[in-house]
């Protein structure tokens, strides 16, 4: 990233927000805006805006994260292995503008897909159906 991007994210966003989104940090669980949100809408990328993850797809995991089974369009998302941290784990990045937004773990609910996108509040914005 160029310096100038930086600065414009680094107003634009608070300090959590470009550590998750830019840096890769995790947000503590059950402490993000959305993991108990249960509004119909679209998860979008707090970043650049581009949907993402829609509350059809959202279930409580227990995990204290925001959970999906699967994101809004598979085009709009990067799956990236990730063996950092000594776990193999594949991280979730935005498509569009390449903001971490989680990881996707295989032990989602069996009887939708199985995939569990775990996602951090912080890189998400919240959009009401228009
Ligand atoms: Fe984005």
């Amino acid at each position: 990233m160029d310096d100038a991007k930086k600065e414009e994210l680094k107003k634009k966003l608070t300090d959590e927000e470009f550590a998750i989104t830019q840096e890769g940090a995790t947000e503590a669980p059950f402490s993000g805006e959305f993991y108990n949100h249960h509004e119909s809408g679209m998860y979008t990328c707090k970043v650049c805006g581009a949907e993402l993850f829609s509350s059809d797809t959202k279930f409580d995991s227990g995990s204290g994260w925001p959970s999906f089974t699967e994101a809004v369009n598979r085009e709009h998302v990067d799956l990236i292995p990730d063996d950092s941290g000594g776990m193999h784990r594949t991280e979730v990045k935005c498509k569009n503008c390449g903001a971490h937004l989680g990881h996707v773990f295989d032990d989602g609910p069996s009887d939708k897909g199985g995939k569990r996108f775990c996602i951090n509040s912080a890189s998400l914005c919240f959009e009401q159906p228009k």
